[in-house]
């Protein structure tokens, strides 16, 4: 008998490990589902990825050889990207359409609203995926819209939008309080939406539970199906085989020594710290982290990439190496999933966000940039899984300020609260995804359509 055919989907990320991962797990959810999926990532990607089950296609963003680095800035990579990647996802498309699996649907990172483009005029369908937090997305669809003007500049009151809690000062991502420090990337912020009602789907990659009423109330404006949280299955329903890591790994990961190291630690005794693939802090910030982490006397796993190493505080190294493991690069959920982690210091991006809370780790954010410091307020107001670290008046978290927040989260009066929400939001995480959960029931209609293309 014939096999049944379900769609192809090409799935598009930005080229960021921050986009990649959830981009990634998406493909290989809908593959768990019968349909077929290939990944289309720039070459220079190519070789980070590591995937069974689903195709990997190159595309170009101009700068084959060294990506991102390789251009020497936002502006020249982002438009670069867009006439090469057009051009490639074009001539991709067309390789599939004479063959037994023509792509039916682009699944494209948010900020790539150029791929919309180019699967219309292959007349397939397209479908943004958002991978910052409805939250934030609705903020920066409520600027698109003229709903909210730049910068946002509040002396005392909340900024006061329905359906979101009050947004201080510090809460707001910071290309709203500094339009002018990242230009381009604020530009592609907002291109998100700039041909969104020509897309057939919108995704999320957050779930109802975790954003409902902001869910609720952004419909009209975003009105996107959440799907979240794309976190490998295995730390959730288990119901793709084999599926421990995201299958993606722009440096080298050296899970193996931690570990082992993790291993000869009790259980719930270590701080795992990691500011993710893009934050660089400053000198000063590194080093309050640095001495807050060797005075707070507790075991700790710090991810200091490369080209951070440099700024470690001199003989910090030597002086801890009997309480601390620094390395340049991990499986992080790998490392969150072991028994000896008791807390994740996190800048808190939107992908670190929801490992700490499918895994029900209590968290102390230290927020940096972007939609960082929004999802810091959500991790401690709204679903009360840790802290946020305060920053001085020079946007320094001190070493005092860290060590009360470790205090705190580890053994202080807060400390059972937090747990205790770590592991609600763990289960509800887990059951969105589940057969029959709201994320759940969000991937299937969209695989139900592409099997049955009318009936939308
Ligand atoms: N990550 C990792 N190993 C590390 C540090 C981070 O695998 O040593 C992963 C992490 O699991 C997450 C991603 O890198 O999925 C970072 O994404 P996030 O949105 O948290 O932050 P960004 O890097 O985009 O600022």
């Amino acid at each position: 008998m014939e096999k049944e055919y379900r769609g192809h989907v090409v799935v598009l990320p930005y080229p960021s490990q921050g986009h990649i991962n959830p981009l990634l797990q998406f493909a290989k959810r809908l593959a768990s589902k019968g349909v077929k999926a290939t990944l289309a990532t720039t070459r220079y990607t190519l070789k980070s990825i590591c995937v069974t089950n689903i195709g990997v296609e190159p595309i170009s963003d101009g700068f084959d050889e060294g990506g991102f680095a390789q251009a020497r800035n936002e502006d020249i990579y982002l438009k670069s990207f867009k006439a090469n990647g057009s051009r490639t996802l074009s001539e991709l498309i067309q390789k599939f359409q004479d063959s037994a699996s023509p792509v039916s649907c682009v699944v494209y990172d948010s900020f790539l609203p150029w791929a919309l483009d180019v699967a219309k005029q292959h007349g397939i369908y397209g479908a943004s995926f958002f991978t910052n937090s409805a939250t934030v997305s609705h903020i920066f669809c409520l600027i698109h819209h003229g709903k909210l003007s730049l910068p946002v500049n509040l002396a005392s009151t909340p900024l006061l939008i329905p359906g979101l809690p009050p947004l201080n000062f510090p809460d707001l991502p910071s290309f709203l309080k500094l339009p002018e420090s990242y230009p381009a990337y604020l530009a592609m912020k907002l291109s998100q939406f700039s041909n969104l009602d020509m897309a057939d789907w919108i995704f999320g990659n957050t779930f109802e539970e975790l954003e409902a009423e902001e869910a609720r109330s952004i419909s009209k404006l975003w009105p996107a199906k959440l799907i979240g949280p794309m976190v490998p299955a295995a730390y959730l329903d288990g119901r793709i085989e084999d599926d421990k890591c995201y299958g993606a790994s722009l440096w080298e990961p050296f899970s193996e020594d931690c570990i082992k190291w993790l291993e000869t630690k009790p259980a719930k005794s270590v701080v795992y710290v990691s500011f993710g693939s893009m934050v660089a802090l400053t000198l000063e910030q590194m080093e309050e982290v640095a001495w807050g982490l060797k005075e707070s006397g507790l075991h700790f796993m710090w991810v200091v990439k490369e080209s951070e190493h440099d700024k470690l505080p001199d003989g910090f190294m030597d002086s801890t190496k009997e309480k601390g493991l620094i390395v340049t690069w991990c499986n992080q959920l790998e490392m969150l999933a072991n028994q000896a982690i008791g807390c994740f210091v996190t800048h808190c991006g939107w992908n670190s966000t929801l490992e700490g809370l499918s895994l029900g780790i209590p968290m102390i954010g230290v927020p940096k940039w972007a939609d960082q410091l929004t999802d810091a307020k959500f991790v401690e107001e709204i679903w009360g899984v840790g802290l946020r670290a305060k920053e001085d008046d020079k946007g320094v978290v001190t070493k005092e300020e860290l060590l009360m927040c470790l205090k705190e989260v580890m053994d202080g009066e807060r400390s059972q609260e937090i747990k205790k929400n770590a592991s609600k939001w763990k289960e509800l995480a887990k059951q969105a995804v589940s057969e029959g959960g709201s994320s759940d029931k969000r991937i299937n209609e969209f695989v139900q359509h592409l099997i049955r293309p009318n009936k939308k």
